[in-house]
């Protein structure tokens, strides 16, 4: 049973095994800081969702919106 290579996603070198490598995936403990970053760069810049702002009218009003829709469907005239 031959092993896959694993390479990195940082800088593309041939990553050792688990056992030998503490930064696995990655090539090394630097390239795994730099993915880091990246993840938490990119947490920075999507927008999360305000729990406790207390202006979330529009959203609220959007799930109320469903809640109608799928809870009480419009009962509609039957075609004759
Ligand atoms: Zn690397």
């Amino acid at each position: 049973m031959t092993r896959a290579m694993a390479f990195c996603p940082i800088c593309g070198e041939v990553v050792a095994p688990r056992e030998s490598n503490k930064a696995f995936p990655f090539c090394n403990a630097r390239c795994k800081s730099i993915d880091l970053g990246k993840w938490l760069s990119e947490q920075y810049t999507v927008p999360t969702v305000p729990d406790e702002a207390g202006e979330t009218d529009g959203d609220a009003a959007s799930e109320y919106d469903k809640v109608e829709e799928h809870g009480q469907p419009t009962p509609r005239e039957p075609l004759h």
